[in-house]
This record gives C-alpha cells, sequence and structure tokens, in this order.
C-alpha cells in the first residue's frame, strides 16, 4: 500500500520554505529603499515584517539559480570575472537614530567597471520588461517594477562607488524561471547615475524624520501597482 504521500508533500514545502539569512534582514537595504511605495518603505523602516507570501516558490526558485550563479563564478576563468566581488556588503550610508544601512549587490566586476543584478522572472513578465526597453510599451505595473530594480542598482553601485570602486555601467540580467534556452535569458544595460541613487537617499532620510516626528507608517498611501497589496486587499 503506497502511503505518506501528502507528509512527503509538506516535508518538501517545509525544507523548501527554510529561513535563510536574507529572510531574516531587518533593516531597510536597497531593493526597499528603491520601492516606489513610501507606505512599503515606511513600514519597512519602522520595522514591520511583511507577512510571508502565499507566492513564495518563485523566490526560493529565484534564490537557488542566485547560488547556482555564485558557484559556477568561483570555477569560471573569464576575464570579466577578475577581481569579481560576489554578494559582498556595501555601506550605503548612516542615518541618525537608525544606524548603518547596507546592501549585498550580486556581483561587482572592477576589471570591467559594471554591476550586475540578477533578476529570476517569468516568460510573461519579461515580455513585457523587453516591450519597456524596447519603449513599444510601457504599462503602468512595469514601470513600477523597472523604476524599483533601477533604483536598487543605482543604489547598490553609489555604495559601491564610495567603496572606492569605479561603476560605470549596470545591468539587470533577467532569467525566466519558465524558460528552456538562451533566448529566456535577457539583459538591460544603462548607465551608472549617481543622482537617482542620492534622491532615492535623500527620501529615505525624510522619511525617516517623518516617522521620528510621529506619523504613523499606515498613514502613507500604498502604491496601486503593487501586486502584494492589491492581491491581499490592502488598497
Ligand atoms: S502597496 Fe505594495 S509595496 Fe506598497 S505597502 Fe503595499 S505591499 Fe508594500
Amino acid at each position: 500500500m503506497v502511503t505518506n504521500g501528502s507528509r512527503l508533500k509538506n516535508l518538501a514545502i517545509s525544507l523548501l520554505n527554510t529561513r535563510t539569512e536574507r529572510d531574516g534582514q531587518k533593516k531597510v537595504g536597497a531593493s526597499q529603499i528603491s520601492n516606489p511605495c513610501t507606505k512599503h518603505l515606511a513600514l519597512a523602516l519602522a520595522g514591520v515584517e511583511p507577512e510571508p507570501s502565499k507566492y513564495w516558490l518563485g523566490g526560493k526558485v529565484g534564490t537557488a539559480i542566485h547560488s547556482a550563479i555564485e558557484a559556477a563564478i568561483e570555477h569560471s576563468d573569464a576575464e570579466e570575472l577578475v577581481g569579481a566581488r560576489v554578494e559582498q556588503k556595501i555601506v550605503l550610508g548612516e542615518i541618525d537614530g537608525y544606524g548603518t544601512v547596507s546592501s549585498k549587490p550580486d556581483l561587482v566586476l572592477p576589471a570591467i567597471n559594471h554591476l550586475v543584478d540578477w533578476k529570476t522572472s517569468t516568460r510573461a513578465k519579461t515580455k513585457k520588461i523587453q516591450a519597456w526597453v524596447d519603449g513599444t510599451k510601457q504599462d503602468a505595473g512595469t514601470t513600477y517594477t523597472m523604476q524599483k530594480y533601477i533604483g536598487q542598482t543605482q543604489l547598490y553601485a553609489w555604495g559601491v562607488a564610495q567603496s572606492g570602486l569605479q561603476i560605470d555601467n549596470i545591468s539587470l540580467v533577467f532569467i525566466n524561471r519558465d524558460g528552456t534556452s538562451d533566448s529566456d535569458v535577457l539583459e538591460y544595460t544603462f548607465a551608472y547615475d549617481e543622482s537617482i541613487a542620492v534622491a532615492l537617499w535623500n527620501r529615505l532620510v525624510v522619511l525617516w524624520e517623518e516617522l521620528q516626528n510621529g506619523v504613523h507608517p499606515e498613514s502613507y498611501a500604498g502604491h496601486p501597482e503593487c501586486f502584494n497589496c492589491s492581491v491581499s486587499g490592502l488598497l
């Protein structure tokens, strides 16, 4: 008799849901600072932990892809990778009363003054991202996503530049989780622009000051294009 099927399914789910160091991150980092939703950043600054998402599997697959790339980098002799920094902590700045704000960019390539961020995605989403990049169709949801990704990586580059390394360009490399071939890996490359990072940093500092002056984080409006809040009915 076949038994224990559902028990093993539950075991698989619980193993996949084992918390990682990344899950325990308490302070805000570049990915939250760049969030176009002020409410989200305010909640994160106030230390409010987001509810676990029921759409957790994509994130887990993404973490696994990051790990696979990191392992491959260790054994690669590609010339771009000479002196590469993988997931090395960088400091973005200090905020009075909050402390040091830091982040870990996926990959810094000092040999070519380049910063790379891996983004796992799906074919449906990268199709929209490609249209956004090409300028053929820029829907509000994809603009929200790209604004977040571009801001996040500009902040990384800013932190790296503050550590004394020059960054000229940034690449977002999208990998389709449901892909099958080379055409499921896409890139979008743009120039480092310090002013974007500084504007995001200044917004963070002002928000922190407002919270210290008694503004409640929930009083900020959520972002209409945020999938999380739209599906959980918070908006
Ligand atoms: S709208 Fe989205 S980004 Fe904003 S607080 Fe809600 S979940 Fe966070």
